[in-house]
């Protein structure tokens, strides 16, 4: 985007987490990837973020020292110590907001007793570090609930400071977690007035609080990462108890999908990969990478099996439920299954069980393991999403990137990004299905067997196309920028 108005603009992220500093999540990796992407636009962008005790020291020993001043915080006036350390990273300017107090220990998330007051400060803190460093954005871009009071400060507390004259955009990255606590504790942590605390914003029932709901209420604009789940979120499935708040609030909700970082997730220069490839040569070196995934897990070593594999979090949200109650049926002598993953004890064991049932055809890696998944995402033919929701996604995307066609449930961006294969026009990414329904699964699996076995000129024209999806960054930070361009005027 060329637009003068976009040209300069500057902007401020705020938010809890930022790769490569910490990630817990794709919170981390929209914090690394889209501020880059913006100024590659001729965006100045800043992001600020907690100066975390857990931040590597390979980073922590080339910030410098910018300087500190004290803040009143809390009801009762007591002032607390800022600073801030700095540093910069490909043009992308860091700042770290310094209080031993609150980021001094354990991970960045510990409990949600400690974690409102971390991050009350946080919000308060980042919007008084812009007025001492006398950067005043044009644009406040805020991200999940450990940011979403920044708005609420900004309206009240700020409001006739230099950063007050400052726009807002608040990014719902995954709406189930809001910082709900008491009213007592909330309005303690803020010292924000009394007026706040009504069902308009704050308020949730006679006792808690929510400071997303807050945010979302004071924010001039709200985004999230699919133009389905900002649908999704206004409906009583999916809106985690804000549906009617945001459904009230929807002039100001857009949909953004999240791109992946194509440098990162690039099959012809992956390191990771025994046998590196590009569209030319996708077909042979699958082959070859899928050989040397097989010999890596223990399973059969066979250029011809079809092998769908799964990189996911083991949790209620991504519709593992679904593959268990299927997972004989999905496995055949033609099939090889590959689980990569972590999380609830229920699914890690489910899927030991059937690795020990399905010797050299099944392999279940409980773990988190980087080098792995790359190695997955290569030597797959297909990749199993069947989400019950899902805001964005990204393994669909990284999938498709690698040649590997994804087998999706048409829910949140999953539904956005992953186009039906056709087989009567031949269009398509990949499989999907939409009731959340075990059976409705099968069938897409056994779709997706079927034309890897009996079609495969159709399958391997998908994979080629799916390899050729532009999957980046550079359109979603074009809506970005004209969103930011219209709250600029
Ligand atoms: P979510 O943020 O809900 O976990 P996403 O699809 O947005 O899901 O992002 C998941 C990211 O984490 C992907 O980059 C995926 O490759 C990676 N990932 C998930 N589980 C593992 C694992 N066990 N080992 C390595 N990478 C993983």
């Amino acid at each position: 985007m060329t637009d003068t108005i976009t040209k300069g603009m500057k902007v401020a992220f705020i938010g809890s987490e930022c790769y490569p500093f910490i990630k817990t999540g794709g919170l981390g990796d929209v914090m690394y990837a889209l501020p880059r992407a913006l100024i590659r636009q001729g965006c100045e962008v800043r992001v600020f973020m907690p100066y975390y005790r857990c931040i590597p020291d390979r980073f922590r020993d080339k910030m410098t020292y910018v300087g500190s001043f004290m803040m009143n915080l809390t009801q009762d006036g007591r002032d607390f110590y800022v600073g801030i350390m700095e540093t910069e990273l490909d043009g992308v300017i860091y700042d770290f907001v310094d209080n031993r107090e609150f980021f001094d220990w354990g991970n960045p998330y510990t409990g949600l007793w400690e974690d409102i007051p971390k991050y009350c400060y946080f919000s308060k803190a980042s919007l008084a570090v812009l007025n001492y460093l006398d950067w005043i954005p044009d644009v406040i871009h805020c991200h999940d609930w450990q940011a979403a009071l920044v708005p609420v400060f900004l309206r009240t507390q700020f409001d006739g400071t230099p950063v007050g004259a400052a726009r807002t955009v608040l990014t719902i990255h995954n709406l189930r977690f809001q910082g709900i606590c008491s009213i007592d504790h909330l309005k303690y942590w803020t010292g924000l007035p009394d007026f706040l605390f009504d069902y308009s914003v704050f308020k949730v029932n006679d006792r808690e609080a929510n400071m997303f709901k807050g945010g979302l209420a004071y924010t001039d604009r709200i985004t999230t990462v699919s133009e389905t789940y900002a649908d999704e979120i206004q409906t009583d499935f999916y809106g985690e108890g804000l549906n009617g708040h945001l459904w009230y609030h929807r002039a100001k909700l857009l949909g953004i999908v999240n791109g992946i970082d194509v440098d990162i997730w690039d099959s012809r220069t992956d390191k990771l990969l025994p046998a590196p490839y590009g569209e030319a040569d996708v077909l042979r070196a699958k082959v070859e990478n899928k050989k040397a995934l097989q010999e890596r897990l223990g399973l059969a070593v066979d250029g011809d099996k079809f092998v769908i594999g799964l990189i996911s979090r083991l949790t209620d949200q991504k519709g593992l439920d679904l593959i268990d109650a299927v997972f004989t049926q999905m496995v055949d002598d033609r099939v090889q299954v590959v689980i990569l993953g972590t999380g609830d004890p229920r699914y890690e064991n489910a899927f030991r069980y059937f690795e020990s049932v399905y010797r050299g055809q099944v392999c279940a890696y409980i773990k988190h393991d980087e080098s792995l998944a790359h190695q997955i995402y290569a030597g797959s033919d297909a990749l199993l999403v069947p989400s019950l929701f899902e805001p964005c996604g990204l393994t669909q995307l990284i999938a498709m990137r690698y040649g590997t066609v994804p087998i999706v449930r048409e829910t949140g961006g999953l539904k956005d990004t992953v186009e039906p294969y056709n087989e009567y026009t031949g269009d398509g990414n990949g499989f999907t299905f939409d009731r959340y329904q075990a059976d409705l699964l099968l069938d897409a699996v056994k779709r997706a067997e079927r034309v890897y076995f009996e079609d495969r000129p159709s399958w391997d024209a998908m994979v080629t196309r799916d390899m050729e999806k532009d999957v980046s960054w550079e359109h979603s930070a074009d809506l970005y920028l004209q969103l930011y361009g219209e709250l600029k005027g």
